[in-house]
């Protein structure tokens, strides 16, 4: 239901602030609220009763799909037996303990111990401090510096939103700088030389990356980040061998790797982790949305064996370490992510990303691959995007006020099926849940066809 004028609406425009949206618009009621009332599987309910095809799984996050009666019912035998405990100076409980060694049996064989967050952005603050902490108990402070990328997506936080490289995020709010810096994103469609390969295209931005490092002193730069698939940035996979280079370029140079699997981890590439997709040895992984499909919030750092030794030495020096969040933990969020995990195994859901991933992928590339607006249809596992250009030969843009990826994503949506128009460029993007069937792909991609042919 688009609420303008009923009640809630009228509640909504005058009292809830809303993330990243345009306040204005919708403060004066020229974008209407959409109330989503109930969903099942892959299907969204609002209060109107209409139903849509979430092809976007909420924010990318809803991955055994909604309604799931195994995760709720987790979550309320939790909450009935003990809703909260905390998880300072040694205390658990059993299902965040349980729930820890389910992330680390199911991580790369080097990843070691899980410290638990609450959202993407507060796990990726916790990477930074610790990569700080690292350098200073190995005695070199001044190893600080952390590389992310143009068009990556670390979250919104204040030194998280610095390494989100994409100015929407920086916009207006004076984030820090230093001691953070971006490199060149491995963005195929859109590189500068268009006689490139894909691997001479890799080399050019581990290239990129090595004279940054250079520039700057390798005894000053301390991790890089980057996420395995980048997602908010565009849903654009790596180009053929990019990570192998760029993990050569990190281990010469003795600078950690963070990957942020927010979106990629449990599953989204057909793999548990994208770190093993690519072949990356991270020292930190980044874990959220997926970890419980967003039944509660919970997020994670994993950490690597040889950073965790150095970790311990330092509170062997240093004593207790002074990080901590109230809800870190917390055994209710921790409920949903063992019955989520659980859930994803039972149903052999990562299969069904492999498999229907495959038929959509195909599907959007047959339908739309040869539109003379569409510059590339990209994807991996279960996550795909569509590029809009205005002239396909050239690789002439759209401009951002033409809004075409929004005008697209709107009349997909006013034909029942959820997509997300990408912040940047006009892109059309996917992500459903991972439970889809053959035949819900096969619709979202001719309704996305349908959709399309109405704005192009
Ligand atoms: N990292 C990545 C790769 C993300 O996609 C996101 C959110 O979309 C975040 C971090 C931030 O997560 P959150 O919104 O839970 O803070």
């Amino acid at each position: 239901m688009l609420d303008r004028n009923n009640e809630l609406g009228a509640f909504d425009r005058d009292h809830f602030f809303h993330p990243s949206t345009h306040m204005g618009t919708h403060a004066r009621g020229e974008s209407p609220t959409r109330i989503i009332k109930t969903a099942k599987n892959a299907t969204i309910v609002d209060r109107d009763g209409k139903e849509s095809l979430d092809a976007f799984a909420g924010l990318y996050c809803v991955n055994a799909g909604y309604g799931r009666t195994e995760i709720a019912d987790a979550i309320a035998k939790q909450a009935h037996e003990l809703a909260y405990y905390h998880a300072y100076v040694g205390h658990g409980t059993e299902v965040s303990i349980r729930l820890a060694k389910m992330i680390v049996d199911r991580a790369p064989d080097h990843m070691s111990r899980v410290y638990f967050g609450l959202s993407g952005s507060d796990a990726n603050e916790t990477n930074i401090k610790l990569v700080w902490y690292y350098n200073n108990v190995l005695g070199r402070p001044e190893k600080k510096k952390i590389i992310s990328r143009w068009r990556g997506y670390h979250g919104s936080g204040v030194m998280t939103g610095s390494l989100t490289g994409l100015h929407l995020f920086h916009n207006a709010f004076d984030l820090p700088r230093a001691p953070i810096l971006h490199t060149e994103a491995p963005y195929y469609y859109r590189r500068p030389n268009r006689d490139q390969s894909e691997e001479e295209f890799a080399t050019w931005c581990a290239d990129k990356l090595e004279e940054m490092i250079l520039a700057e002193g390798p005894e000053t730069v301390a991790a890089f980040i980057g996420e395995p698939v980048l997602g908010t940035g565009g849903i654009v996979p790596p180009p053929a061998t990019y990570w192998e280079k760029v993990q050569a370029v990190l281990d010469k140079y003795d600078v950690l790797l963070i990957a942020d699997e927010v979106v990629t981890g449990f599953g989204r590439l057909g793999s548990m982790f994208g770190s093993e997709h690519y072949g990356m040895k991270p020292d930190l992984i980044t874990i959220a949305k997926g970890l419980t499909s967003a039944y509660a919030p919970l997020s994670g750092t994993i950490v690597g064996k040889d950073m965790w030794n150095v970790l311990v030495s330092g509170s062997d020096q240093l004593g207790s370490i002074g990080h901590g969040w109230t809800y870190s933990a917390h055994p209710i969020c921790a409920a949903a992510g063992v019955a989520n995990l659980e859930l994803i195994d039972n149903l052999d859901l990562i299969e069904n990303v492999k498999t229907v991933g495959a038929r959509f992928r195909n599907g959007l590339q047959d339908a739309l691959g040869d539109h003379a607006n569409v510059g590339e249809v990209r994807g991996e596992g279960l996550i795909a995007a569509v590029e809009f250009v205005k002239d396909r030969d050239d690789r002439v843009f759209f401009e951002a006020d033409e809004k075409v990826g929004a005008r697209i994503t709107a009349a997909l949506a006013e034909r029942g099926v959820i997509g997300r128009a990408m912040p940047q460029g006009d892109i059309l993007g996917f992500a459903p849940p991972f439970c889809l069937t053959a035949e819900e792909a096969d619709t979202v991609v001719a309704k996305a066809k349908e959709a399309v042919a109405s704005v192009l």
